[in-house]
């Protein structure tokens, strides 16, 4: 146990000295708002130096290490404000789902140019009339035989506009089906037929978009897991996304140690206390991960407090900075950074599953209270 404990301590030092010697000088200063090709160039250097796919299996380009790693370096990362594999929903999200649900074939060619950054992923789930009830959705996927044909329309989609492909939920069987009739594949964003809006955000970024899809045709090895199946797959893949919002938890801590060097406050001390009994949930989910569990309903839990915590935690900071809070732009002096994310987090109780669809999730999945 000692000799584990030490192992990850000396991974951490690593992990610290290798960011201090390797972090280019535009991603230092600009973090996510780096260009793509930076943040592109940065991934790589990441995956390369080991500390990417630090968990995930060798022989489809991860590390094969412990999942506790993979959670040092992510800790690390944010204790010093820098991006970590954030260029679309590949790492996070598709990669996860795809190393469960996906073939041989599709692991093989997807997972490496993932963690590489070469191919950048969205995630089409959402749609006007089907966001919390995810059910709803209308998309549809036809058997042409050869191959599937897919109209309708996401909305939301992030990163949809630079990415290289999407992992659709559509709906192969009758929208009467709801949670039954839904199918999940592997969309090429470079096919005819697909056509990517952006929209703009509070924080004057676009970084999600709707995506038009009119006869666009998916070939049948794209399909992942079984048709009909869709919303199983679906489920784990929310579970992942909603596991990896938690690790906010981290910027979280680092938002708190700045803030506390000024000020201190009741509200900053309760605070964190939600932090640290969170940091202990999450370590014991850790321990469990790293015995093969597959991550469940409790991401809902780490995801629900992570995002409610650190809206909290910028608008502490905000309310104490007065006139300066104004200044959104870098300049001498002034780091937008608070203002930048108490405007930029409100959508973290949103995307993901709002904190209330997370709410009623926990009361019905975890503590079997009666539905509605
Ligand atoms: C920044 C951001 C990025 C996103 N990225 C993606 C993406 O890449 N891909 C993707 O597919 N989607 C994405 N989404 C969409 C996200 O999943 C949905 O916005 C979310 O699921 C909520 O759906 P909705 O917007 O349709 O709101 P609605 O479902 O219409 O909800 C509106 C309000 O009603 C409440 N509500 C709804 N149903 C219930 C209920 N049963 N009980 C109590 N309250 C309820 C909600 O909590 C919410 O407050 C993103 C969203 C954001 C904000």
């Amino acid at each position: 146990m000692m000799r584990d404990e030490e192992e990850l301590e000396k991974f951490r030092n690593n992990v610290r000295e290798w960011i201090e010697k390797n972090v280019p000088e535009e991603i230092k200063n600009k973090g996510d708002s780096a260009s793509v090709t930076a943040l592109r160039e940065w991934q790589r250097k990441v995956y390369e130096a080991g500390y990417l796919g630090v968990s995930w299996p060798k022989e489809y380009g991860g590390w094969g290490e412990d999942p506790l790693k993979e959670i040092i370096v992510r800790e690390e990362f944010a204790k010093a404000g820098l991006p970590y594999a954030n260029l679309g929903l590949g790492v996070s999200v598709v990669g996860p789902t795809i190393l469960l649900n996906g073939t041989e074939e599709q692991k093989k060619k997807y997972i490496k140019k993932i963690l590489t950054a070469e191919n950048i992923w969205c995630q089409g789930f959402s749609e006007p009339h089907a966001g919390s009830d995810l059910a709803g959705i209308k998309t549809k996927i036809e058997d042409k035989g050869d191959h599937f044909l897919v109209n309708g329309q996401k909305i939301w989609s992030s990163y949809a506009h630079i990415a290289d492909y999407c992992l659709l939920l559509g709906r192969t069987g009758d929208p009467s089906e709801r949670h039954k009739g839904m199918t999940m594949v592997i969309v090429d964003m470079k096919s005819e037929g697909i056509k990517v809006s952006p929209i703009r955000q509070i924080t004057g970024r676009s970084e999600f978009n709707t995506v038009y899809f009119n006869n666009v045709k998916v070939p049948k090895e794209n399909l992942v897991g079984k048709i009909g199946e869709g919303w199983k797959v679906a489920m784990s893949t929310l579970n992942y996304e909603r596991f990896n919002i938690g690790t906010i938890l981290f910027a979280v801590e680092r938002i708190l140690r700045d803030v506390s060097k000024k000020y201190s406050n009741e509200q900053l001390f309760n605070l964190a206390e939600d932090v640290v009994a969170l940091r202990s949930f999450y370590r014991r989910l850790l321990e469990r991960i790293k015995k093969g569990y597959v991550v469940g309903p409790e991401a809902a839990v780490i995801k629900l407090v992570a995002s409610e915590s650190i809206q909290k935690a910028y608008e502490i900071a905000v309310s104490n900075m007065g006139v300066d809070a104004l200044i959104m732009e870098r300049q001498a002096g002034f780091n937008p950074e608070f203002t930048y994310g108490l405007l930029a987090s409100r959508s973290i109780t949103i995307a993901g599953g709002t904190s209330e669809i997370l709410r009623n999730l926990l009361g019905e999945v975890i503590l079997g209270m009666p539905k509605g």
